[in-house]
């Protein structure tokens, strides 16, 4: 079994796009700028932001971080929105979910310029990936895909089971599973919570991926000798052997699992460093225009 470090793989990615950043400036070229509108004052939200932030200025980006109140109203936030839009000097824009009830996520999602979308998570750019067409792959499944690049893991003709259809990391897996590319060509298996006998689907999964947002749901007694387990899940749980007193469960449950795995992710420093390499990696791209 081997575990894939998703910590170390996200410093590698980081430091090629410090790289990147650093001749780029030498050679006077546009230095990447990085937008971040957050709304309200949740605690995880904030941790979220501010920590994309800092890995901003870790690799040599710009980045602005709009700090909105909770009570804002959707038109001030669509025309915060439009002035990112129409601010020349930004080359990427996120606004962190989940917003207050109030404001319409979709509508938020879809007033962000698609070539400034970074996050992935416009329409166009969903439809543009589903096409195999340039576009911005939502950080969480590209990371993914990055794992399976970087570790070698072969996926063409395996089958792929996927836990979660959430428009930001099951559905999206899905999709980019079943291209016809590498990582890709696998035969895919979309379940949710609708999904009956989840425990013989699993079963014949090489490649599981699993993104429920249940702690340590997967268990060994679900999957089959030798396959491989993206474990996408983060539930932060009460721990009285921590300093913190809360720690990190996936959705997998490692200890039991990991004998019969051939490779797996682990929580934390699996797939969540990963995220944030590939956030930057698209604002990379907006800048050098591969993106879309
Ligand atoms: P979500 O909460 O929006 O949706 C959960 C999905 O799981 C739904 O599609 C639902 O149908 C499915 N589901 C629920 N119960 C199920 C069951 N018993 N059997 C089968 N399917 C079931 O999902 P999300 O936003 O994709 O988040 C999932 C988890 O991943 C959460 O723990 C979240 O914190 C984590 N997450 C991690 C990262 C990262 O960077 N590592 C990024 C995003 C989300």
């Amino acid at each position: 079994m081997q575990v894939l470090d998703g910590k170390k793989i996200a410093n590698d990615i980081k430091q090629e796009i410090a790289d990147v950043v650093s001749q780029i400036k030498d050679s006077g070229g546009k230095i990447p700028h990085l937008a971040a509108i957050l709304v309200g004052a949740d605690g995880a939200s904030e941790t979220y932001v501010n920590a994309k932030v800092k890995a901003c200025k870790k690799v040599g980006f710009k980045s602005t971080l709009i700090n909105l109140k909770d009570n804002v109203s959707e038109h001030q936030l669509l025309k915060e929105i439009y002035k990112v839009n129409n601010t020349l000097d930004i080359d990427g824009l996120i606004v962190q979910l989940p917003l207050p009830n109030h404001i319409d996520e979709m509508k938020i999602t879809e007033a962000i310029l698609p070539s400034k979308d970074v996050d992935g998570f416009h329409p166009s750019n969903i439809g543009r990936m589903a096409l195999n067409l340039p576009a911005y792959l939502p950080a969480t499944p590209a990371g993914i895909l990055e794992l399976f690049k970087r570790y070698n893991i072969e996926t063409s003709g395996k089958h792929c089971v996927v836990i979660g259809r959430s428009h930001i990391v099951g559905s999206p897996m899905s999709i980019l599973m079943g291209r016809n590319t590498n990582p890709g060509n696998c035969t895919v298996t979309l379940t949710h919570s609708r999904t009956q006998n989840l425990k013989e689907i699993t079963k014949t999964a090489d490649i599981l991926i699993v993104a429920l947002g249940k702690a340590e749901f997967i268990t060994s007694d679900m999957i089959k000798e030798g396959v491989c387990i993206i474990d996408v899940g983060i539930t932060r749980v009460k721990s009285d052997k921590t300093k913190s007193g809360w720690k990190l469960l996936g959705d997998v449950a490692f200890e039991s699992v990991k004998d019969k795995c051939s490779f797996i992710t682990p929580v934390p420093g699996g797939v969540g460093p990963m995220t944030i390499a590939m956030l930057l990696k698209n604002t990379l791209k907006s800048v050098t225009k591969q993106g879309y």
